[in-house]
């Protein structure tokens, strides 16, 4: 039993024959990937506030130092994403922010919004009004609260880090392996197309790093809802002095996270945080999202910085990169979905896996639409060897 997982009455145990086995997986067990894909983003950070204090964490900002995106700050944000050629909005802040900040629930309160769980359903709007698809990373939910935001994401996510009880997670208020499983657990069963991750070198050991595998295989296994999982490094930064991993390290646990998990499920690392070059041939399939929105500058010819470096990383590896919307395309509608994933198409959520916000987005005869479709039906091919 993980911790805190009777807290949600998670009923989740692995078996310790896979554990023992996925500990003997090495890069040698696994195959390079076909191809790589990336997701064009823009990153709308909707609070730096949040009830928790994880000791690696310099995204939050204190009581009275945290800010909140007011709505024309997030459509002027989302505008420059779709003049830039942009399909995913990325929504991303701390986990329950108003729960702690006084500051926060009073200004959300002042503009009408009695949780930040229904400003980020507003802010969605925004970016679907602007003609992106948004993707929210908005920390624990209820299955409820995953269902009323569903209508307005195209997929969600939450990082799983690890099922281990790790100090870095210590405190007063924090997260537990629980929650997160629970949240997991929700998002399946609001059938919302999810990304989850681990974070590795945290405190966790190589059994607690096997162990997750296999939990968020086994979620999936119910769901179906596990589009992507991301093996993300911890690096030192200046509220703590975590050993970024070895290179090593990196390599056999990206080599387990592909045994652990169905082929359907994209691995990926994020090349701004990671030795990615030398993980590629460990199974990673994807790179995450670039932005092209960075100090205020903009180039929409394609000309970003992280884009030439996917590129350089796709080119050494001599593999092609595609770019892909933030929902994957098992998870499209059968009209957008390419041949060869349609026959990979996930077991159908009750009420489908896109609300019908999302597919009307999808299917508009305008820019927004048009991209959407290209970027799903791979129209084309951002490097070919
Ligand atoms: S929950 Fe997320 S945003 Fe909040 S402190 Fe932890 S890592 Fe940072």
């Amino acid at each position: 039993m993980f911790p805190a997982a009777d807290k949600y009455d998670i009923e989740l145990s692995v078996d310790e024959s896979a554990v023992d086995s996925l500990l003997s997986v090495t890069p040698d067990d696994v195959s390079p990937p076909a191809e790589l894909t990336f997701s064009r983003n823009v990153f709308v950070p909707l609070t730096t506030a949040c009830r928790y204090t994880c000791t690696y964490c310099t995204y939050y900002d204190v009581p009275g130092e945290a800010t909140l995106m007011s709505p024309d700050e997030i459509r002027s944000v989302v505008e420059q994403g779709v003049d830039a050629g942009c399909t995913e909005a990325l929504f991303t802040f701390g986990d329950k922010p108003d729960d702690r900040y006084t500051e926060i629930h009073a200004q959300l309160a002042d503009w009408g919004f009695d949780s930040i769980t229904a400003y980020l359903h507003t802010a969605c709007e925004i970016a679907l009004s602007a003609g992106l698809l948004p993707h929210s990373n908005p920390g624990d939910l209820t299955e409820s609260e995953f269902r009323s935001l569903k209508p307005v994401n195209s997929s969600m996510g939450v990082m799983l880090e690890t099922t281990a009880d790790v100090a870095a997670h210590s405190g007063n208020r924090k997260k537990t392996p629980g929650q997160r499983l629970n949240t997991i657990r929700a998002a399946g069963r609001a059938g919302v197309p999810f990304t989850t991750g681990l974070l590795v070198g945290i405190g966790e050991d190589w059994r607690d790093r096997a162990e997750s595998l296999l939990a968020i295989r086994a979620l999936h296994e119910r769901y179906g809802h596990i589009q992507e999982v991301i093996i993300q490094n911890v690096v030192a930064n200046e509220r703590s002095s975590f050993d970024r991993p070895s290179v090593e390290t990196m390599r056999r646990t990206v080599a387990m996270a592909r045994v652990a998990l169905p082929d359907e499920i994209s691995v990926q690392v994020p090349p701004n945080l990671s030795p990615t070059r030398e993980l590629i041939d460990c199974g990673v399939d994807d790179l995450g999202g670039v932005s092209p929105v960075t100090d205020d500058y903009i180039n929409p010819d394609y000309g970003w910085p992280a884009l030439d470096e996917l590129r350089s990383i796709a080119a050494d590896a001599d593999l092609p990169l595609f770019e892909r919307l933030p929902v994957y395309d098992r998870y499209l509608p059968a009209d957008y979905r390419r041949e060869s994933v349609a026959r990979a198409a996930p077991p159908a959520a009750a009420d489908g896996w896109l609300a019908g916000p999302i597919r009307t987005a999808l299917s508009a005869s305008n820019g927004s639409g048009e991209r959407f479709r290209a970027v799903a039906l791979r129209e084309k091919e951002v490097y070919r060897r």
